[in-house]
């Protein structure tokens, strides 16, 4: 038996369902969320949603996704069993976490190379684009036909994670499941439009501001951007409206490492990490205590300020590409 069919019987051997993922949810997070959800609704288990600060304002056009909770809100003895998704430790459900009653059984669904291995049950394949494709090999193996709400919700988690199918990650399993996906109702146009021609005004006028700071170090190799934090107050922003601007960083011919600097409003450092080259940004971040993948990263730094933060990340960069780090 296949991994994907084994975790769908031991789901199926449950009842109550309390579905968690990680904190500032991307479109995988909340896709996967919502297609498994709406699954083991349909198979007639009673399911609870939640992520750490509740959903994002572009993913809320998602069928079902005003349902899903912010961790205040959950109740902690109500369930059987807790699915964690998309996430490659237990610090990224912050706040759910610590309301699971002690030895509750946890299901972990990831495709995180950085994935810790912190369940019951463990489904982790790195060679999966998104959670999304772990999932709709699980609502097969349970026999959940595909309807189109948990199309739309499966088919933008794969097109978010994938970059809408450009990135290194895009496999024929990939392209094949989107297909299927498709098949079933989703619209890759109507979703496209919802995740990149939706954004607020002051959200590309603040990547103005932000593409203003792009840098590249002495080699060429590294380039940075950087968000102050006074520049969100400034624009009225959340802190997600700021997700996809490291990207641009990779944008630039030579460049082998991206990176993106936020201040937050906690007083520590969020850093996005890109490669689009050979190195390893998601060891890189695991080494600074967060996680990602080969290509896509990120951690978050107590150093106080950009600059301090910079001189780390950079520092271990040029040990790791066995360049002098002055
Ligand atoms: P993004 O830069 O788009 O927020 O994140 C890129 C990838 O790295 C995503 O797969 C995300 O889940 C992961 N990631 C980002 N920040 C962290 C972090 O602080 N800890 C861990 N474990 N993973 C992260
Ligand atoms: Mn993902």
């Amino acid at each position: 038996m296949e991994i994907h069919q084994e975790i769908a019987g031991t789901l199926l051997k449950h009842y109550r369902f309390l579905i968690a993922t990680h904190v500032l949810p991307d479109g995988d997070a909340i896709g996967s969320m919502l297609g498994l959800g709406m699954g083991l609704q349909k198979r007639g288990r009673r399911v609870t949603m939640a992520c750490p600060g509740g959903v994002p304002e572009n993913l809320r056009f998602l069928p079902g996704s005003e349902e899903i909770l912010s961790a205040d809100d959950i109740e902690p003895s109500e369930y059987d069993i807790v699915v964690v998704l998309d996430s490659s430790d237990l610090g990224r459900i912050e706040g759910i976490y610590e309301k699971l009653p002690s030895g509750i059984p946890i299901v972990n669904i990831d495709h995180h190379a950085t994935n810790k291995s912190y369940g019951t049950y463990n489904y982790i394949d790195t060679s999966a684009a998104a959670t999304g494709e772990q999932i709709y090999k699980i609502l097969v193996s349970m026999n959940v036909r595909v309807d189109v709400s948990i199309a739309v919700c499966l088919f933008t988690a794969i097109a978010t994670d994938t970059g809408f199918f450009r990135f290194s990650n895009t496999t024929p399993t990939t392209l094949r499941i989107a297909a299927r996906l498709v098949e079933k109702g989703a619209e890759p146009g109507a979703i496209s439009e919802q995740i990149y021609e939706a954004r607020p005004l002051e959200s590309l006028k603040m990547l103005g501001r932000v593409l203003d700071t792009l840098r590249l170090d002495k080699t060429g190799k590294i380039a940075w951007l950087e968000v102050y934090d006074d520049w969100m107050t400034e624009f009225s922003l959340d802190e997600e409206q700021t997700e996809g601007f490291v990207n641009y960083g990779r944008m630039v011919r030579g460049v082998e490492v991206a990176f993106l600097f936020r201040e937050s409003s906690d007083g520590k450092i969020r850093v996005g990490m890109r490669s689009k080259g050979e190195f390893d940004v998601g060891a890189l971040a695991e080494e600074l205590g967060g996680g990602g993948h080969a290509k896509a990263a990120g951690c978050t730094l107590d150093t106080g300020s950009i600059a301090q933060a910079r001189e780390l990340v950079f520092g271990k960069v040029y040990k790791i590409m066995g360049l002098a780090g002055d």
